[in-house]
């Protein structure tokens, strides 16, 4: 039987990494994202490179109707599969001192957060659940564990799932699911290449930004069956910070 894994946001950065690693350990992929199609035709290029296999599917994670529509038609279209491993890895930011901040721009990092999160997870759920076997992780960040200045919104939104994956994670502990979450510092991506690297660098102990390869191979240990004693977590992979 195939072992599915869904990624959201995987046609870019961590997502993108997260999916080949996942395919070369022997999910199948369901790659989400939003709009980047030429992104999203690339990630699943590399991942059959990598003697992996992937299907597109688009849609974007803070409108619950489109998870719905998305996610019902891959059920319908596999009445006996289930997903076994879901990564909660989109996100945004949008940053600014909150004073100044827009509505827009605190509900947009919010609702891709927390409605993604909410609204895909509990699509997938009861398939675990009948399975008794499943692994959820949830990309947050470090600014969501400490706070960071010009991300209130960023922040909140990740400390949210913080929240939600201790409580997850005790929920579905007799169930055999995993729910933990990875908290990355900073990752050299398209989500990064604005910041000062110079500057940056000062800031990170290890002296150097991480890559999106490093964090997916702590995703993918876990979601191995090696990991199956660690639920409820918060791990941060951020070259010292903290
Ligand atoms: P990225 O390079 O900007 O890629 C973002 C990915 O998310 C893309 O695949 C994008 O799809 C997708 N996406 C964005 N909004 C979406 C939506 N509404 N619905 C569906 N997909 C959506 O970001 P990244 O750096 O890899 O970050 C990935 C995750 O790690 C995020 O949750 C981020 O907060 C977290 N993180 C990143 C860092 C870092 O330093 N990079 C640090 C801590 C945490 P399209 O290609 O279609 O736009």
């Amino acid at each position: 039987m195939k072992r599915y894994a869904l990624i959201t946001g995987a046609s870019r950065g961590i997502g993108r990494a997260i999916a080949i690693e996942l395919a070369k350990d022997g999910c199948s992929i369901l790659l989400n994202y939003k709009s980047n199609h030429a992104a999203a035709q690339e990630a699943k290029r590399l991942i059959e490179e990598a003697g992996g296999e992937a299907e597109l599917m688009p849609f974007d994670v803070s409108q619950p109707d489109a998870i719905n529509a998305a996610l019902d038609a891959w059920f319908t279209a596999h009445p006996d599969d289930y997903i076994d491993v879901l990564v909660n890895n989109a996100g945004i930011r949008r940053d600014g001192l909150f004073v100044f901040m827009s509505e827009a721009d605190w509900h947009e990092v919010m609702s891709s957060s927390t409605e993604g999160f909410f609204y895909v997870t509990q699509r997938v759920l009861p398939g675990m659940l009948y399975a008794h076997k499943g692994r959820i992780v949830n990309i947050v960040s470090i600014s969501g564990v400490y706070g960071m200045s010009g991300q209130a919104n960023y922040s909140a939104a990740k400390a949210a799932i913080i929240g939600a994956t201790k409580a997850l994670g005790k929920e579905m502990a007799p169930r055999n699911i995993t729910v933990n979450a990875v908290a990355p510092g900073y990752i050299a991506t398209d989500m990064t290449a604005d910041l000062d690297e110079a500057e940056l660098k000062k800031t990170i102990p290890a002296g150097r930004l991480g890559t999106p390869e490093e964090v997916a191979h702590l995703v993918s240990f876990l979601c191995s069956d090696e990991a199956s004693y660690i639920t409820g977590q918060v791990i941060s992979i951020a070259g010292g910070i903290g």
